[in-house]
């Protein structure tokens, strides 16, 4: 036994720390890769467990490091690498070897959640019961998109887990976000500013609730393309409201939901009256026109049936795709409403919704 201790030790060393993380992390790499071209795994679970033996072998390595700057390094690559495949059996114990040396940077690597259809880290000092607090939260308004809209899929590439990264803030400067630009998963940025719980609106009146709602209207849905964003910020308005509504009415007793009263101010019938006070005509100039749009869209067919027009361009492929990120045109929208059984009873209110272009 004692000699096999030694032989793995020398091993290790052999292979010097940064060659296993570069190795590690091209396998998690082209595991990714290989799926979003060829989507074959239902979900993250089974395309983990794609990853070959040997680059698995390579934590059962690295976990057996020696300290030094080199080590160090190479570990927090590793961890990082296996949050981009779920693979919090591999992100735990690496991230414990580097605790072990250097409790700074492990602390940044942050703690991990992993949920059926999301995957929460938490930065700069969230604690287990903090992230755990708005995992409860995102699991309800995950489920709250698929009730009303009938929205299931939550990150571009088909089978992969959204991310949820929330990092502890001493004020919120910047609300959250969602963050397009990583190439295998849709990404949430989110502030927070309790370690421990998630309340909402923050003493200084940081709607992070509704923030959250909001971003998934974003991963669902883009429109127009990068330079002219058709829905003038509408859309993720429209849908977040609709979602604050929807988990204040039906899941009111939920323990997640008792310190949150975004609703006050965050709903579809609050957005009703000052729209009515404005006089705002549906439109495409605007936010308040837009969002007038939506609402008549909303109030002739439903939630679900724009739900379904969406997951119709989406299966004919029409939409425009920027780094995977779902882009949609006005136009095709309205032509796939107006063909759908809910819109063709409601032919007149469509197309006074998309009046004026
Ligand atoms: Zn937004």
């Amino acid at each position: 036994m004692l000699l096999a201790g030694f032989t793995s030790a020398v091993l290790a060393q052999a292979r010097d720390a940064p060659r296993l993380a570069k190795e590690y992390a091209e396998a998690v790499e082209a595991v990714n890769r290989a799926h979003a071209d060829k989507p074959a795994a239902r979900d993250e679970d089974e395309l983990g467990k794609k990853l070959p033996a040997n680059a698995a072998k390579c934590v059962a390595e690295l976990t057996k490091v020696e300290d030094s700057p080199a080590a160090r390094e190479a570990l927090a690559t590793a961890a990082k690498a296996a949050l981009e495949l779920d693979r919090t059996e591999d992100f735990e114990p690496l991230r414990a070897r580097l605790a072990a040396f250097a409790p700074g940077p492990a602390k940044e690597l942050g703690i991990v959640l992993s949920r059926p259809r999301f995957l929460a880290i938490g930065t700069n000092g969230v604690e287990p019961e903090g992230l755990a607090a708005i995992a409860d939260v995102l699991d309800l308004v995950l489920d709250g998109y698929a009730e009303r809209f009938g929205f299931t899929a939550f990150s571009k590439v088909a089978g992969k887990k959204l991310r949820l990264r929330v990092h502890l803030e001493q004020k919120i400067t910047r609300p959250p976000h969602f963050a397009p630009q990583f190439p295998w998963h849709s990404e949430i940025d989110f502030p927070v500013v309790d370690a421990r719980a998630f309340r909402s609106p923050t003493a200084d009146g940081k709607f992070l609730f509704y923030g959250l709602c909001h971003e998934l209207g974003h991963v669902i849905a883009m429109w127009g393309d990068r330079q002219n964003e058709e829905d003038r910020h509408a859309w993720a308005h429209y849908t977040g409201v609709v979602l604050v509504e929807h988990l204040a009415q039906t899941r009111k007793d939920h323990p997640a939901m008792q310190e949150l009263r975004d609703v006050r101010w965050r709903s579809l019938e609050f957005e009703r009256k000052q729209l009515a006070a404005k006089k705002v005509v549906p439109g495409p100039k605007d936010a308040d026109t837009v969002f007038a749009r939506f609402l008549a869209l909303h109030d002739a067919v439903g939630a679900k049936a724009i739900g379904e027009a969406l997951n119709a361009l989406d299966a004919a492929g029409k939409h425009l795709l920027e780094n995977r990120v779902r882009y949609y045109a006005m136009r095709d929208f309205e032509a796939e409403l107006l063909s759908s059984k809910a819109g063709r009873a409601k032919k007149k209110d469509i197309e006074a919704a998309f009046a004026g272009g």
